[in-house]
């Protein structure tokens, strides 16, 4: 079933990519299998099928997995990450999707500094300012990522966003739209623009969509492994 979903995935994700006005960058679109709850099978038989970057929303859980999988993988923190598990964290991951402060960067850059690497993250922009979700105002972005360009050890790639949930995944269209927007702002603004390269947003009900306004970046579970089991 994973092998089946996959192609579906991705043969969406093209037919999403040519639909992109030409005002958009024509960038590639990066997938991410999204597999929290998911078993360390799933998880293997995904990869042997061409999968190259893993999500997972829970260090505990990634490092459990990791420590079992065997398999070569790019790892994506795309949970809330806590100050206390910061340490582990950069030790596992790649990249990390949703730093929402300027505490919990500085708490990265030492973290990274003694394990002596540069840690990649994303800025999570909560761009509907919705109370039950983590993330930074669309107003906080540009400030932010200028503290952040002052740290040695972490490297600000981009934005990240988790939309509404919405039954008609159009709703959220005018939503994608901003985010691309600001994510344009902030690589024509930041002082180390090049580094300014990845828009993370879409998931399984709304990838379509976030990709023809600009993502390039999509985190994808239910539709490649199916329901999770909560
Ligand atoms: C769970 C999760 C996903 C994947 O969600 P699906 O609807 O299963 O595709 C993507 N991003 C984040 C932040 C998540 O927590």
């Amino acid at each position: 079933m994973i092998i089946e979903n996959l192609t579906q995935v991705k043969e969406a994700i093209s037919v999403s990519m040519d639909k992109r006005s030409s005002a958009l960058s024509s960038d590639a679109v990066e997938l991410i299998a999204v597999t929290k709850n998911h078993a360390v099978d799933a998880m293997r038989e995904a990869i042997d099928a061409g999968v190259t970057s893993i999500g997972e929303n829970r260090v505990q859980e990634a490092k459990r997995k990791a420590a079992q999988l065997n398999r070569k993988a790019q790892w994506h923190l795309i949970g809330h990450l806590q100050t206390n598990k910061v340490k582990q964290a950069v030790r596992l991951f790649d990249l990390i999707h949703s730093v929402d402060s300027g505490k919990l960067a500085a708490e990265i850059d030492r973290a990274a500094k003694e394990a002596g690497k540069v840690q990649d993250i994303l800025l999570q922009v909560n761009i509907a300012r919705e109370e039950s979700k983590f993330g930074i105002s669309r107003e906080e972005t540009m400030p932010l990522a200028e503290e952040i360009g002052s740290l040695a050890h972490v490297r600000l790639r981009g934005l990240m966003m988790i939309a509404p949930h919405c039954d008609d995944a159009e709703m959220t269209r005018p939503l994608f739209r901003e985010m691309y927007a600001l994510f344009m702002k902030l690589q024509e603004m930041h002082t180390r623009r090049s580094d300014i390269q990845y828009l993370s947003m879409g998931m399984s009900n709304d990838y379509r969509i976030a990709i023809e306004e600009g993502a390039n970046m999509v985190r994808i579970g239910t539709g490649i492994f199916g329901q999770r089991s909560y």
